[in-house]
């Protein structure tokens, strides 16, 4: 399996759209791999997770083509994360397509209930499912679902319940692989570590909150710490081992950090960095 990480900032960006902080000038000045974009990746040239509007900048610098996905999984309706209006731009007229409208495969976006309201709004006004641009299905928490060779399962995420946020296990089971896609999240709630234990998985690649870098915060997020507590209990439960990876991503200003400090403190502790384009094969 693969992973491209097309954005790997908090909500405000890294630097902050606004902001004159000391890491944020560091980032500005430093340039490459210190400027973070905000929250998306791709498994496999398949399966895109989340939809933030720095999309179309993932499309334009990092060669994400959005006219290869069919599937949209999204983690929770934060802004950083969703940013439905472009849907529009799959409609006809604003796009020309290889085959013809009625015979369009549409882009299904999986969400939450709770982070649905933008999404199929959108669907509604613009009439998106008629013209085969998108539809929308409903992610539950602890239930599997199946695109292609994928077997899909939601988690609940320890972050803002009002979302009703997700994480996502995605278990490829033609290659017998598996990865977990844990942002935005704290330490993972009583309910997330009961399912992975119970499930049996072993996890290959693990993609880890770590917004707050060197602080930590309880709950709604990580840092490092949080990401070396999730990764020891992960082994203990057998869900991970020596051979997996463990990535860190997500990460804020405020964590202090830029990206070329953070790799030397991560790769003490083992730890993969994130980074806009990355690739990591596993
Ligand atoms: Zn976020
Ligand atoms: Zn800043
Ligand atoms: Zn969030």
């Amino acid at each position: 399996m693969k992973i491209t990480y097309y954005g790997t900032a908090a909500s405000e960006g890294f630097p902050g759209l606004f902001c004159s902080c000391e890491p944020c000038e560091k980032a500005r000045a430093k340039g490459g791999k210190n400027l973070r974009t905000r929250s998306q990746a791709l498994i496999d040239d398949t399966l895109l997770i989340d939809f933030p509007a720095d999309t179309y900048m993932h499309v334009l610098n990092f060669g994400l083509d959005l006219r290869k996905i069919k599937t949209l999984l999204i983690t929770h309706s934060h802004d950083d994360h969703l940013y439905p209006k472009d849907f529009e731009y799959r409609r006809y007229g604003f796009a020309y397509f290889d085959v013809d409208v009625k015979d369009l495969i549409p882009i299904t976006v999986y969400s939450s209930e709770k982070s649905s309201k933008s999404i199929v709004e959108i669907i509604d006004k613009l009439e998106l499912e008629k013209n085969n641009s998108f539809t929308w299905k409903q992610a539950k928490a602890f239930s599997s679902f199946t695109v292609g060779e994928y077997k899909i399962t939601p988690l609940e995420a320890d972050h803002d319940i009002r979302t009703e946020p997700l994480i996502y296990m995605i278990e490829n089971k033609k290659e017998g692989k598996a990865i977990l896609y844990a942002h935005d999240t704290g330490r993972f709630k009583d309910s997330t570590w009961d399912y992975i234990e119970k499930s049996g998985v072993r996890f290959d690649f693990v993609s880890l909150d770590c917004t707050a870098i060197i602080k930590d915060y309880e709950g709604n997020h990580m840092g490092i710490a949080g990401g070396e507590a999730v990764r020891k209990r992960l082994i203990k439960i057998g869900a991970a081992d020596e051979k997996t990876k463990f990535c860190l991503n997500h990460f804020s200003h405020n964590g202090l950090l830029i990206h070329d400090e953070l790799v030397e403190v991560a790769a003490e502790k083992d730890f993969l960095v994130s980074y806009d384009g990355a690739v990591y094969e596993f």
